[in-house]
């Protein structure tokens, strides 16, 4: 299965939001390839009632399964009202003042709540220039395996390697440098996970669109992609889903 996660953010007027999700609905897709809709929270309902089939989610979500925590979104809501799967510490989360600690608890409701979450995770450019970077992934990743604990037996969950210079910038890792860090990223998914961590889906994100998305399926260690921008403009969206589908 190759996964396209289309991460809308903020960027999007509602009207614009639901052009794009009767794009998603009208799509024909390969069943090798899961499409997914990440609208803004306020959106998501008006999106929902558009979408079909297709799956969608939340780009974020609270630590606590309810409770006194203004303007959060309860896991366990999303998970009623139908929404499959969550980001959880994307890069503009973190910038926004998001701790590993924190992201590790959302990760973990989310999990209990039966959602399937994305962790995203992802060095800065300063740490890639200072040779940090797989060490900052490995330890974004042991912080929420850490947080999620025996719900990983069992539990589904996907991690995506977001580099932070890459997100929004236009400049896109290089596919050997993706490759090499989805090695990494999958052994030690292994190592604390086992078979889960065997089986958790790897995804890339960051400037991915219609010129660079095929050599990133094409490396074996790529299960799918993580897109902002270019999943907001519907010919880039339909371009991006048109070369998944022709992948061997
Ligand atoms: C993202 O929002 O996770 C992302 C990768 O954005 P962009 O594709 O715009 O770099």
């Amino acid at each position: 299965m190759k996964y396209l996660f289309a991460n809308w953010k903020m960027y999007l007027k509602e009207k614009d939001a639901l052009a794009l999700a009767k794009l998603l609905r009208g799509m024909k897709l390969s069943k090798k390839v899961t499409a997914v809709a990440m609208p803004s929270t306020l959106h998501v309902s008006a999106v929902k009632r558009l979408l079909g089939k297709v799956p969608f989610g939340l780009q974020d979500v609270g630590a606590v399964e309810y409770g006194a925590a203004t303007g959060e979104s309860s896991a366990f809501e999303a998970k009623r009202f139908g929404a499959k799967y969550c980001l959880v510490g994307h890069s503009e989360r973190r910038k926004a003042g998001e701790n590993d600690l924190l992201i590790g608890r959302k990760f973990a409701t989310a999990l209990k709540a039966g959602l399937v979450p994305v962790l995203c995770v992802g060095e800065t450019h300063d740490e890639r220039a200072a040779g940090r970077a797989i060490e900052v992934v490995l330890e974004q990743i042991e912080a929420a395996v850490k947080e999620a604990n025996h719900l990983l037996e069992t539990k589904k969950f996907i991690v995506a390697y977001e580099p932070v210079w890459a997100i929004g910038t236009g400049v896109a890792c290089m596919p050997k440098d993706v490759a090499e860090m989805h090695l990494i990223i999958r052994k030690e998914l292994s190592m604390l996970v086992g078979e889960k961590g065997q089986a958790a889906p790897i995804l890339y994100g960051g400037s991915v669109d219609p010129q660079n998305v095929a050599e990133y399926l094409a490396l074996p260690v790529v299960d799918g992609v993580l897109v902002g921008g270019a999943s907001t403009k519907s010919l880039e969206l339909k371009a991006l889903l048109k070369i998944l589908c022709s992948q061997p």
